[in-house]
């Protein structure tokens, strides 16, 4: 998915770990993907920028896109991150500058590391026969000594290891929860799990970890805090476990806190201005003559790709994990 707002702000984080255990509760939102499409932004937040390496999160549907057009995003390019597609619901077509054409499907990981720079498109697929979308787009951001390292990847993880614990089922999308391991590969420690609870439960975490839960159905109670379907929240470092009562679903995000200072602009991450200046322009530039070097060209989706919007007339300031 994109970062298709018109004006994209500077997305910023100040470096000042609440390694402590809080609960902060964090409300969506609502932001327009094209015309097509309203998603729920819960990061980067204004009182939160970053989860570990988490670093955006758009939360959408459940829509019934029978007579919708549903998802529909022209080629856009990515650098210094890795985008995590999980569905609940519904069926994405995904194609990237790096030739693969996959559908993304409920409960399978489906992540895209840009390294350097990487293109993609997605859309809606075969909305007949899954009418109802339902999912949650995700970044995390690559460190320094990782992001121009790797070389641009799309993986596709299907029959992920199921997490049963005491009150609590799920799948463990990446890192490990209560000694269930994701084949996932991160570039900082992180986590990520889809997990449902009928009654009350305790899910083991790890202390040096600041943790945050996307609430998918809800409302539930989190560590004593109520949290409605769409809401976050943010749970802070130094806790061996959390607690919460459903009936409910949630994403649990997690990971450790991250050190570096980015700059997050449309659909790059940087870490100068001068960075995401050249970024910009080189994307601007193709694929119509220009240099498509760095992001390479989607083939097989019907229509042009997006162009990035004018940059702000601030300079772009690197920012740490928090506000
Ligand atoms: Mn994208």
């Amino acid at each position: 998915m994109s970062n298709l707002e018109r004006d994209p702000h500077e997305q910023s984080c100040s470096a000042h770990p609440a390694l402590e255990p809080v609960v902060e509760l964090l409300e969506p939102r609502k932001v327009w993907l094209g015309r097509t499409q309203q998603v729920r932004r819960l990061l980067p937040h204004k009182e939160r920028r970053m989860v570990g390496a988490w670093c955006f999160v758009d939360h959408y549907g459940p829509d019934d896109i029978r007579d919708q057009p549903g998802m529909w995003v022209p080629p856009h390019p990515h650098s210094s991150l890795q985008t995590v597609s999980w569905l609940f619901e519904g069926e994405v077509l995904h194609r990237d500058s790096v030739g693969n054409e996959a559908l993304v499907r409920p409960g399978e990981l489906n992540i895209m590391t840009a390294g350097p720079g990487i293109a993609h498109a997605e859309e809606s697929h075969d909305q007949r026969a899954h009418p109802i979308v339902h999912g949650a787009q995700l970044w995390v951001a690559l460190p320094e000594d990782a992001r121009n390292a790797v070389a641009p990847r799309f993986d596709q993880y299907d029959g992920l290891p199921a997490l049963e614990l005491d009150g609590v089922r799920g799948t463990v999308m990446v890192g490990e929860v209560g000694g269930v391991g994701s084949p996932a590969a991160s570039y900082t420690p992180l986590v990520g799990a889809d997990l449902t609870v009928d009654g009350t439960a305790t899910v083991p975490l790890t202390g040096e970890y600041e943790y945050a839960v996307l609430v998918v159905d809800g409302p539930v109670t989190v560590e004593q805090q109520r949290a409605a379907g769409g809401e976050m929240a943010y749970l802070g470092c130094g806790r061996d476990s959390f607690r919460f009562t459903g009936p409910g679903r949630l994403l649990l995000l997690g990971g450790e806190p991250f050190a570096e200072e980015i700059v997050m602009w449309w659909n790059f991450i940087g870490r100068s201005h001068d960075e995401i200046v050249a970024l910009r322009n080189e994307w601007n530039a193709g694929p119509d003559g220009g240099s498509t070097e760095r992001f390479g060209v989607v083939h097989g989706f019907t229509g042009g790709p997006l162009r990035a919007p004018d940059l702000p007339n601030t300079h772009l300031k690197p920012r740490g994990r928090t506000r």
